[in-house]
């Protein structure tokens, strides 16, 4: 990383919204940089690596490379930072030796936490993977260093480097000089050389755990007076996958949104593209009970809604995985940090058996071909939903077996009041393969046919659409059109939604939160720069758009102004039209007849509404 750190400040000082060196206002408090940890006993979730670290700095047993690797943002370059300080720090006083735990104060801590110590240097390999850097470096390594003990090279990204560039770096690896010490940091150990990775010492930085992560981001939000909700902090630690920067960035941007006070889980969802989440569980669940009709509807509403259909059968895979764990596992564990409902999942794992279970995420995988195949992913989502909703009513094979050894029949289809389906005690799954089902209600034992309305309703729609030709039916409530192997991608927020649809919510929310539109064209994204986020992941977003599209993507980072954001555009057009309403000669009357009433939302109408007036008035 060759940028300079503006704003390092010290952890115990709460980030406040600063302007950065260049006097451009960040976009949102940067948590992230306010909080880096700047000792080895901050970084956390990295227990080994910190004890062997320390202790190597208290011996004065160093090797002279070390290689860390991990997922984005776990803490690497951090990491790389600690141990330079670490080995270089004087102490307040000017006469410390190396210590785990640099004192920060120094004139040498200090210059490296602000990116700007002359023996200290950072490079990005994936922008200098050339020869040519690596020859400058390797020159450079004969100097011995000018003020600090240790001259530290930290080489980010390191598998980018060219096989000459590799060569060129290996020579000086075989005879290291004494007081020199080189880091790379790696997020792909895998395309490091073997010759590179046989001389060093290899750190492997883990995912940080879920609750670590929760504990963290808890400190941080009560140093910065914010006040947010258990499952608010769940849903940013799942999205946060296990980096510690990635989840500090989505905090960012939930304070952002909540006014800098309070965070709620609503709003977490909202932020996130999630709130379509409970949609989709009360889809599995119709599904699971059989009501052909309201899952039929379910889908309708999420599609209307933007979610891809595509994205609905992962999200329903999704389920049927959770909820089989559910049942395997202890509860507690499966459901920290889910961004699914804990409490309904467990009451649905519980109703639910491994057969009925282990079909459905049979038949959705079978459903997710046939969706790609298909001419339409919407119809193929429908029949697949038929289909399973039959499936409802079918025995399972445990059931058949029981009747064939006279047992009774007890139907699983659908959950039900009592645990009927749940494992055996000792909850493993083998023996849960074939649970006791004695007890519960009897239940047709083969196919139903669906209520007649549903039935007329899906066929209708199936065959009206087949004959259309491929054409959609008529509820398309929103810009996203149904993914193929080319989707369409006409504006900036097609290419939003599709993060959301590919459940990408740490980019989907910072795009549609934070990111300002300069310009967009397809290929082609225009953001204004001043942003970590967009700096460090744009090549990760235009991958993304690259394999979902087929097509080469470009996220380029330009000097403004740009456009306000996706959030902010939908406030002020919520704004707009409320005062626009204000002024509706028809609202009046009924403003008058409600002395007090406010207009607090307004919705478009929606194509297929059963009886919705134009705008919904709350
Ligand atoms: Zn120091």
């Amino acid at each position: 990383m060759s940028d300079p750190q503006p704003s390092l400040l010290p952890d115990s000082k709460p980030a406040s919204g600063q302007a950065g060196a260049d006097g451009r206002v960040s976009a949102y408090r940067v948590l992230a940089r306010a909080y880096r940890p700047q000792r080895f006993s901050e970084l956390i979730g990295q227990e080994a690596l910190v004890r062997t670290l320390s202790n190597a700095m208290r011996t004065g047993r160093i090797a002279h490379a070390f290689l860390l690797t991990g997922i984005r943002g776990v803490g690497k370059t951090t990491t790389a930072r600690i141990i330079a300080r670490a080995l270089n720090c004087i102490g307040p006083d000017g006469t410390g030796g190396a210590t785990p735990e640099p004192c920060g104060e120094c004139e040498h801590c200090r210059a490296i936490a602000d990116g700007r110590h002359i023996d200290i240097l950072e490079m990005d390999a994936a922008t200098h993977t050339g020869i040519d850097d690596i020859r400058e470096l390797v020159d450079s390594v004969r100097y011995a260093p000018t003020s600090a003990r240790y001259k530290v090279y930290i080489v980010d990204e390191v598998h980018m480097l060219s096989e000459k560039a590799f060569n060129g770096l290996l020579k000086t690896l075989e005879e290291p000089p004494s007081q020199t010490l080189f880091i790379f940091a790696t997020t792909e150990v895998r395309k490091v050389p073997i010759t590179v990775l046989s001389r060093c010492q290899r750190f492997d930085l883990r995912r940080i755990e879920g609750d670590v992560l929760a504990r963290y981001f808890r400190t941080i939000a009560d140093r910065e007076g914010i006040e947010i909700d258990d499952a608010a902090l769940a849903l940013i630690c799942r999205a946060a996958e296990g980096s510690a920067r990635d989840g500090l960035s989505l905090l960012d941007q939930a304070i952002a949104l909540g006014g800098g006070t309070a965070i709620n889980v609503e709003a977490v969802q909202d932020m996130l593209g999630l709130a379509d989440r409970k949609r989709v569980l009360d889809l599995f669940e119709h599904i699971m009970r059989g009501h052909l009709k309201a899952s039929l509807a379910g889908l309708a509403d999420l599609y209307e809604r933007g979610s891809e259909p595509e994205a609905v059968v992962h999200d329903l895979l999704e389920i049927s995985h959770w909820l089989t764990r559910l049942k395997v596992a202890d509860q507690s564990e499966e459901t920290a940090g889910t961004a699914w409902d804990a409490a309904r999942g467990e009451a649905m794992a519980k109703a639910l058996s491994y057969g009925v279970l282990s079909r459905a995420w049979q038949m959705l995988l079978k459903g997710l071909d046939d969706l790609r195949i298909a001419p339409s992913p919407l119809l193929a989502t429908e029949m697949l939903i038929v289909r399973l909703a039959h499936a409802a009513d079918l025995p399972t094979p445990e059931m058949l077996l029981n009747v064939t050894q006279g047992g009774g029949a007890g139907g699983l289809g659908a959950p039900s009041s009592e645990s009927k389906g749940s494992p055996a005690s000792k909850g493993d799954a083998e023996a849960a393969a074939s649970p006791p089902m004695s007890s519960g209600p009897e239940r047709a034992m083969f196919s139903v046919p669906p209520p007649p309305e549903a039935k007329k309703e899906s066929s209708e729609r199936s065959g009206a659409d087949e004959s259309g030709n491929g054409h959609q039916p008529a509820h398309n409530g929103t810009a996203v059109e149904p993914p193929s192997d080319n989707v369409a991608v006409k504006t900036f927020e097609d290419a939003v939604l599709l993060f959301k649809a590919h459940a990408k919510p740490l980019f989907y929310g910072w795009l549609h939160g934070q990111a300002r539109l300069v310009h967009f064209e397809f290929g082609k994204i225009e953001l204004q720069r001043g942003d970590m986020m967009l700096a460090e992941r744009r090549q990760e977003m235009a991958a993304c758009l690259r394999e979902w599209t087929g097509q080469p993507w470009q996220v380029v980072e330009v000097d403004g102004p740009g456009a306000p954001s996706l959030t902010e555009q939908e406030a002020m057009a919520k704004e707009q039209r409320l005062a626009e309403l204000s002024d509706d000669p028809r609202l009046k009357p009924l403003l008058d007849a409600f002395p007090g009433a406010q207009i607090i939302d307004v919705q478009p109408a929606s194509p297929i509404a059963n009886g919705n007036p134009e705008h919904t008035v709350t």
